[in-house]
Parts: structure tokens; C-alpha cells; sequence
């Protein structure tokens, strides 16, 4: 079947850029039909092979990979998500674990908060709901630290529920494919996400969410998209419309100098003690480290005290402090980390939450 798309909104051509705030547009059966199996015989032939994609993965595991996956690249979160799964394999073993060890093998993965969130939700599950992953999405999302996006992912992948799955590379595809649009608003609207139902297939929906999400990470990406290898090409209303630029730029998060930065770098100094001192005697093990050898002055550094603390953790030290010397702001950032869960302050030092 061969089938053009068409935008029903009107183009700017003159300029060459999409309106903004353009409708969803009705598509037809037909058209609906030709994408779901193309998307699905394409995923057959390109789909990665992911550890948590084996039939033989639980759903507790479907439900760490997409925590894990939010805002990082499935290339960071594999290896990680092998150590936890070793690791803490149910619910049940992460609910139990020390707050500081979960902090700390969630490594690199960066907003941490999705680790202690991860916790709360095991703890949840352990303790309320006999250690079982809930199946529907409306009882994920009820969950802690789980929202829409993952509650219809976990339904899906770990349960072959029949539930619209949209993320941003779903939601790329889609608008770029049906209604000629560079790239989707922030965050989905009820409108969006009434009318991406259409495109999820009574038989087969599991591949279909799983297929168009892999189609917008490896084929339909943000900024190369594949058009000219794109099994859609001929029916993409955006690229049959000459690509026009979007009128709005995405949002650049900068890093360097932010708060953010100097945050992860506290933080990778507390897991850096945290590790190195893992063998020593309970009563050494959650000292942290000195609050004055974070917020000293470069002249006030006590160079002794400072390779007192393991070789690993003073080196983080010194790459925090070359970030940052300002006292006062490492003394908010640092009170900021006690109060979203994230560090603990005992008397004079500051550690990774026990
Ligand atoms: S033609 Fe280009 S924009 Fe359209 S679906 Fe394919 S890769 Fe995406």
C-alpha cells in the first residue's frame, strides 16, 4: 500500500516553518494501518537486543530499566542496570538495602532523586503488595516516583497490556509522521495523548509501543533523523513537506557552572567515601566527611586532613573545589542534599543518607 499522509493544517512555506500550534489532524484507517505495520516489521528486523527485553525478565525489572532509562541513554543505563539487578533481584531486596548503597550504585546514572524514589516504590510493593508489580497502569502510577509515561510502559512491557506508551521519542515520530511537525510541545496534553491512542493496534500492541519508541531513538532521532533510509519516508507528512524548522528551539539545559554541576560533584565526593571506607569498623563506615574541608577556603585547607579521607574521595574533593571555593554556596547546596533525601548531616560531617 502506498499512501501519502496529508497535513490538514495550513504550512507557512513562504518562511518554511511548521505552525506551532498546529491541531492533531484525523488520519484514516488506512494510513493508521500502513504505519502500525511498517513500524512493526521494522522493529522486527532492528530491535537491540536489551537484557530487559528477555521474555524471561521480571516485571520488577521492566519497571528499574524505565526509571533508569528517564533522560539517560540506554547505553549508560545497561551495565548499571545489570549490577542493580544482581544486586537487589526483587523488590523486597531493595526495600531492605541501606539508602546510602542504593545512592551509591546508582552511580552515574544522575538525577539521584529516581533512586530514592525507586526505593519507595519497592518498599511499597514489598511490604503492601506481596512483593508483585502491580499490572495496570492506573496501579503503577499510583506508586511513588511513577508517572503516566512509565505507568503505560511497565503495563505494556511487563504485562502485554494494551496502554498508549509516550515518551518523547514516541511522540516525534508521531507528530512528525501524521501531522508534519518537527517536534512535540514539552510535555504531552490530554488532546495528545486521546489522539496517539488511535495509532496503538488491538493486536500486536505491545511491538507497536516498543517498535515506534526504538524507531524514534535509532531512526527518527531529534536532531539526524534517517529520512532518506526511513521505510516512512514516502508517507511522512514532515519530510514531505520539506522538513520546516520548528518555530520553537528546544530548551538547552546548560551544566557547566550550575548548580546542578556543583551538586554531583558533592555527591560523588560523599559516594567516594562512602566506598572507601565500606570495610572499616560500622562506627567509621557513616562519618562522612568533615563539612569544613568542603567549605574551607583554598588557604584553609587542611592538606592532612584532606588525604586522610582515601585517595579517591580527596581527588573528588579537589575536582568539587575546583568547580567551587564559595562556602556559602556549597553550605545551601549541601542543605538542599539533607533536605531532598539525598545526604544526612551528623554534628560537624556530611554523609550519604543511612
Ligand atoms: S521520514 Fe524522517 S521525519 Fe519522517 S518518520 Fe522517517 S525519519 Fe522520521
Amino acid at each position: 500500500m502506498r499512501l501519502s499522509i496529508q497535513m490538514t493544517h495550513r504550512t507557512t512555506s513562504e518562511t518554511g516553518i511548521a505552525p506551532t500550534a498546529a491541531p492533531f489532524p484525523t488520519v484514516s484507517p488506512d494510513e493508521v494501518e500502513f504505519v502500525q505495520s511498517t513500524i512493526i516489521d521494522w522493529f522486527a528486523t532492528a530491535e537491540r537486543p536489551l537484557p530487559w527485553r528477555d521474555p524471561a525478565t521480571t516485571a520488577w525489572a521492566v519497571l528499574v530499566s524505565e526509571i533508569m532509562s528517564q533522560q539517560t541513554p540506554v547505553s549508560r543505563v545497561e551495565p548499571r542496570w545489570r549490577a542493580w539487578m544482581a544486586k537487589w533481584p526483587t523488590p523486597a531486596d531493595l526495600a531492605a538495602a541501606p539508602t546510602a548503597e542504593v545512592l551509591h550504585s546508582w552511580d552515574r546514572l544522575g538525577y539521584p532523586r529516581r533512586a530514592l524514589r525507586l526505593q519507595e516504590a519497592a518498599r511499597v510493593i514489598a511490604e503492601d503488595l506481596d512483593n508483585r508489580v502491580p499490572t495496570t497502569a492506573a496501579e503503577l502510577e499510583a506508586l511513588p516516583g511513577i508517572g503516566s509515561y512509565t505507568a503505560a510502559a511497565v503495563a505494556s512491557f511487563a504485562h502485554g497490556q494494551r496502554t498508549t506508551v509516550l515518551d518523547t521519542n514516541v511522540r516525534r515520530v508521531l507528530v512528525r509522521v501524521f501531522a508534519g511537525r518537527d517536534r512535540p510541545t514539552t510535555s504531552p496534553s490530554r488532546r495528545e495523548t486521546q489522539w496517539a491512542e488511535q495509532f496503538v493496534p488491538a493486536v500486536g500492541h505491545v511491538r507497536w509501543n516498543a517498535g515506534v519508541m526504538e524507531f524514534g531513538a535509532l531512526v527518527c532521532t531529534a536532531r539526524n533523523p534517517n529520512c532518506d533510509g526511513c521505510p516512512l519516508a514516502e508517507v511522512c507528512a514532515w519530510n514531505r513537506s520539506g522538513r520546516p524548522a520548528s518555530a520553537v528551539r528546544p530548551k538547552t539545559q546548560k551544566w557547566a557552572g550550575t548548580d546542578r554541576q556543583l551538586r554531583g560533584a558533592i555527591m560523588d565526593v560523599l559516594k567516594a567515601r562512602h566506598e572507601e571506607t565500606l570495610d572499616e569498623a560500622e562506627s567509621d563506615r557513616l562519618d562522612g566527611v568533615p563539612f569544613d574541608l568542603l567549605t574551607a577556603s583554598t588557604t584553609d585547607l587542611d592538606e592532612d586532613m584532606v588525604e586522610s579521607l582515601g585517595t579517591v574521595t580527596s581527588a573528588k574533593l579537589r575536582t568539587m573545589r575546583d568547580l567551587s571555593a564559595d562556602a556559602e554556596r556549597i553550605s545551601r547546596l549541601a542543605a538542599d542534599l539533607v533536605a531532598d533525601g539525598l545526604a544526612a548531616r551528623h554534628g560537624d560531617r556530611l554523609s550519604l543518607p543511612r
